[in-house]
């Protein structure tokens, strides 16, 4: 009767950060889906990255489409 309690019967994933491999741990139990990282560490790190990406991406499709003015308020109405 041997327990079979290895950890290699735990699920494993690559880090979206680092690229390093990292295994199921109790708690992700819940989000072991969204579980992208292997740390917070990486997380915020896989965060900044997309966010670069994301304004890159964002930069081509705003350069067609940039005709929102702004209200310019001239400042000089005194009511009460
Ligand atoms: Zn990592």
């Amino acid at each position: 009767m041997e327990k079979r309690y290895t950890k290699s019967t735990l699920p494993e994933k690559d880090c979206a950060a680092c690229g390093w491999p990292f295994a199921w741990r109790k708690k992700w139990a819940r989000d072991w889906d969204d579980v992208k990282t292997c740390s917070e560490r990486c997380k915020s790190e896989l965060r900044r990255r997309e966010r670069k990406i994301r304004i890159a991406a964002s930069k081509d499709c705003n350069v067609a489409g940039n005709a929102s003015q702004s209200q310019s308020s001239a400042g000089a109405g005194a009511a009460k």
